[in-house]
């Protein structure tokens, strides 16, 4: 069987108000390009109707390919499924509310041919349809990101992108267990290159990217990219070593001069302080060794309870 030319990976998590309205624009899109395609819609273990609609959708749209994760694995754990899977020359992925325009799909692989770009970003040039809370927690996210990872992050690019078969290869054979991709993607550094578009508000449902996921893909992401926040512990230290020093001289001079620092408040300050940076420190440390312990585990990142191409095997990673 030849590889399609094209695949676009989907990742689910109770979606079922927004599939009619995507399967409605992408499916004539895509076969409107002229190309050979398939879709890999993956089920992130959706407990709505979601996983019912898609089997459905797969018996009358022969390009859909359907995998379906156990459980709610995250956002990043179900693309990893799909790019795992998906066979396309290139391979788009693209979140599943519409917020995204699929069209920009075939400008991408437009792009990519035209110049042989193994990346191309989608970048938000307008985000106003988001809330003013996102807007600002991804305004800190990216700048963070730019610092840690460096100038090849592009701000404003979620996981709206199209990779080449050779950057995907690349990103495969990571062996990480909780991948970050608009952080790995651009680590890579294939040749890249952008496509804007403006963000569109959710088509229909609600956000499945509650506060807390948000807060772990931050966490992930730093730690990920970074040892510095563990660099932050030793400078803690420094300073609160040299802030002690600075008052120990203090104190001694002044009982040279036949006097003694009176009162338990400086004392008291001094140990929350030392206290405060111990505790901060032993926190960092845990979430690094916590990530050790995932990673030297090898648990699979996802287990897919089913897979429309191969028809109802347990396959795991
Ligand atoms: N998603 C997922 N698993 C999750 C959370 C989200 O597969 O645990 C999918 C979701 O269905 C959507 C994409 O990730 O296709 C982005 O989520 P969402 O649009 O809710 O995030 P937001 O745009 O609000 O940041
Ligand atoms: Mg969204």
């Amino acid at each position: 069987m030849t590889p399609p030319v094209l695949s676009v990976v989907i990742p689910m998590y109770n979606e079922q108000e927004v599939l009619p309205l995507l399967i409605a624009r992408l499916r004539p899109l895509l076969d409107g390009a002229g190309l050979d395609y398939e879709v890999v819609a993956v089920d992130d273990g959706s407990s709505d109707a979601t996983a019912p609609m898609l089997l459905l959708a797969c018996r009358e749209w022969a390009e859909l390919r359907v995998v379906r994760l156990r459980r709610n694995s995250g956002h990043q754990a179900a693309l990893t499924a799909g790019l795992h899977r998906a066979r396309g020359e290139y391979v788009a992925s693209i979140d599943a509310d519409l917020q995204d325009p699929p069209e920009k799909i075939l400008d991408m692989l437009a792009l990519a041919r035209a110049e042989s770009l193994d990346i191309v970003y989608g970048v938000r040039d307008d985000r106003t349809t988001d809330t003013a809370f996102k807007r600002h927690t991804a305004q800190v996210y990216y700048l963070l990101m730019r610092r840690l990872v460096g100038k090849k992050v592009p701000a404003d690019a979620g996981d709206f992108r199209l990779l080449s078969r050779a950057a995907v290869e690349a990103l495969r054979a990571m062996p990480e267990r909780q991948p970050v991709y608009r952080l790995l993607v651009p680590w890579l550094g294939f040749p890249s290159g952008e496509v804007t578009y403006r963000r569109e508000a959710r088509a229909a449902g609600s956000t499945k990217y509650p506060l807390s996921k948000m807060i772990k893909l931050a966490v992930d992401s730093v730690t990920n990219f970074s040892a510095a926040p563990l660099r932050l512990a030793t400078w803690s230290g420094l300073l609160s070593f040299f802030a002690c020093f600075v008052l120990g001289c203090y104190s001694v001079v002044r009982f040279a001069m036949g006097e003694t620092v009176s009162g338990w408040t400086s004392l008291f300050t001094a140990i929350l302080f030392l206290g405060g940076v111990q505790l901060l420190c032993l926190g960092l440390l845990g979430e690094y060794m916590g990530r050790l312990y995932t990673e030297i585990k090898g648990r699979p990142t996802y287990i897919v309870g089913y897979d429309s191409a191969e028809a109802g095997q347990v396959v795991a990673r």
